[in-house]
């Protein structure tokens, strides 16, 4: 099979609710077999361009194509796509079988299929043996795989998923992401969720969507969305440290500038054609942390210290600028801890600029 075969493609889509535009000129392309988030924060429309993709809306404008073949008007039922709403939306006076069975019944399948695809849906999602439980005598964990059972049971030609996640408690999220990717990955189902957390973003998908009022902002792996941002948008929703207004003040060379960010601080960044406000994103994880001066370092004093386990986040005041700094933790506690002040470095590359 082709890896980069487009499996569905949406072209210049738009959805308005009177005259709320919650879907604005939004083209996106779907791999075969390719797991895509739609990022942003409430309200940017996420869920609206998953029922554009369903059809249980009808896009203003634009075009959608499934396997080759235009959906953009055709009902929902013969789209065969598989949906998890944010709430799961599954029936309570039915058994964890019967809700499983519920597309299959719909579409007129015979008791032995779909005996054998109820079971075989919840051997995917690791319920097998609850089919004959009530929703409500399960957690929220299993609630969701029941869902996603539902949804897998009529072989969807695509997943669809909104806030997968969002109803867990923080303990279950991780395993319960990581166990859901495995099984998108291990089915090779093309499939697009919902999210307005970054991290879960990031943990789960191939690519990134990021929206912003109805628009596509940006589409690329996490690395390419957190290293090289394509609007402030991004970078504040995605890094949110950092980031500081400043004034191209002259060009220091072929690539770079000297940007002035205070009365005190003054930094080198790549050059950009704007010559008046910028704003500069710095990565917290990109600046050098000193004991002892060094050639182009910078004294800075350490107002706070986190240690998170894994790294440690130092809260530094760089002349009259606060930053954020973000450290591997080291294998044995380094001195730099219990010091007042120290010594900064700030690479231009650490830098993004944002005309
Ligand atoms: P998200 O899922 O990103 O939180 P939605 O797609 O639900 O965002 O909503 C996008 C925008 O469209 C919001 O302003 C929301 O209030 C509006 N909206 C969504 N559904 C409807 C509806 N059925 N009627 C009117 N406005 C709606
Ligand atoms: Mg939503």
């Amino acid at each position: 099979m082709n890896n980069q075969e487009t499996h569905l493609s949406l072209s210049n889509l738009s959805k308005n609710y009177g005259s709320v535009r919650a879907v604005n000129n939004l083209s996106l392309n779907i791999t075969r077999g390719e797991c895509l988030a739609l990022l942003g924060p409430s309200g940017c429309g996420k869920s609206t361009i998953l029922k554009l993709i369903a059809g249980l809306e009808l896009p203003n404008t634009g075009q959608m194509v499934l396997a080759n073949r235009d959906i953009t008007k055709s009902s929902p039922e013969t789209r065969n796509l598989g949906f998890v709403f944010q709430n799961y939306a599954l029936f309570p006076h039915l058994s964890v079988g019967e809700n499983v069975a519920f597309g299959l019944k719909a579409r007129g399948k015979s008791k032995s299929v779909i005996d054998e695809k109820v079971n075989s849906s919840l051997e995917l999602v690791q319920l097998k043996g609850l089919a004959n439980r009530r929703i409500h005598e399960l957690s929220g964990g299993q609630q969701q795989r029941v869902a996603i059972a539902r949804a897998l049971a009529i072989e969807p030609e695509l997943l669809l998923l909104d806030e997968p996640l969002s109803n867990l408690d923080v303990a279950l999220r991780t395993q319960t992401g990581q166990q859901l990717r495995e099984l998108i990955k291990r089915l090779n189902i093309s499939t697009i969720f919902v999210t307005h957390d970054q991290a879960d973003a990031f943990a789960l998908a191939d690519r990134i969507a990021l929206i912003n009022e109805g628009q596509l902002q940006q589409v690329g792996n996490a690395m390419e969305i957190y290293f090289q941002p394509k609007n402030l948008f991004v970078a504040s929703f995605i890094g949110h440290s950092n980031l500081l207004q400043a004034r191209l003040v002259k060009a220091i060379s072929e690539e770079l500038a000297e940007y002035k960010i205070s009365q005190e601080l003054s930094l080198s960044a790549p050059k950009v054609e704007n010559t008046g406000e910028v704003t500069l994103r710095i990565r917290p994880e990109a600046i050098e942390m000193l004991k002892d001066q060094q050639t182009n370092s910078l004294p800075a004093k350490i107002l706070n210290v986190r240690f998170s386990g894994t790294t440690i986040h130092y809260y530094l005041r760089v002349q009259d600028i606060d930053l954020e700094v973000v450290r591997l933790t080291p294998q044995t506690p380094l001195d730099i801890n219990f010091l007042n002040e120290c010594w900064v470095k700030i690479p231009p590359n650490a830098i993004t600029v944002f005309s």
